[in-house]
């Protein structure tokens, strides 16, 4: 062994301990957590989406709530769909603003979307609850945002709940565990790319 090789191994073994050490201070989540994807970047949801993929490897149970229905036919919509059996996936009731343009409809369909959201986090039947896009219909005011702080933070206690979207508002990120934000460095749209299957929807 050089003499490099021999140091990196000693650094190597007191990293280990001071890791072990600091994992030692550390207890298990005895609840859900709340966790926030939002920023600028690609991600918030693809990050939700692998959050649910890990949860079902775990026989977890999990159930989704798309709040901004596109009309377009998306993989995850699909693959939710022919697994039935291990996701429940519901999607908000109407289009959305530049859809529908009708700022009444679209405020309904956002409290129907969180009737269905708060039947979810209460009932005790998920570990996890993906509210998909929650922080777009916050961000155009159409539901009450210390409503739906009080309803997050209300959620069973066996429950975690990912939020993904821009703008979340900061009552939300300041109750939140965990907030992610994507920082937007590169996105092919940029260079004229336009959003392709399997990766962007
Ligand atoms: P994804 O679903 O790909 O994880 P996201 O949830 O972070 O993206 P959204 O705001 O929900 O972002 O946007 C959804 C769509 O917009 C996706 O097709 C995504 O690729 C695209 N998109 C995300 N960020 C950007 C960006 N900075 N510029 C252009 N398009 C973007
Ligand atoms: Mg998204």
């Amino acid at each position: 062994m050089t003499d490099t090789d021999q140091e990196h191994k000693e650094r190597m073994i007191a990293l280990k301990e001071e890791h072990k050490a600091r994992i030692k201070e550390k207890k298990r989540a005895d609840r859900g957590l709340l966790i926030v994807h939002t920023g600028d970047g690609k991600g918030k949801s693809t990050a939700a989406y692998g959050t649910l993929l890990r949860a079902l490897g775990w026989g977890h149970d999990v159930a989704v709530l798309q709040y901004v229905k596109g009309n377009w036919k998306t993989g995850e919509k699909q693959f939710f769909k022919r697994f039935s059996d291990l996701v429940r996936l519901e999607v908000m009731g109407e289009g959305f603003t530049w859809e529908t343009q009708d700022r009444q409809r679209d405020i309904a369909a956002a409290e129907k979307a969180w009737e269905v959201s708060k039947e979810m986090m209460n009932s005790g039947d998920y570990d996890l609850v993906i509210l998909d896009e929650l922080n777009i219909v916050l961000r155009n005011d159409y539901l009450d945002h210390e409503m739906v702080k009080e309803g997050l933070l209300a959620r069973h206690p066996r429950t975690t709940v990912i939020v993904t979207g821009r703008n979340a508002p900061d009552n939300i990120m300041e109750v939140a565990d965990l907030v992610t934000n994507m920082e937007m460095i590169k996105h092919p749209f940029e260079a004229g790319i336009k959003a392709a299957r399997g990766i962007d929807f």
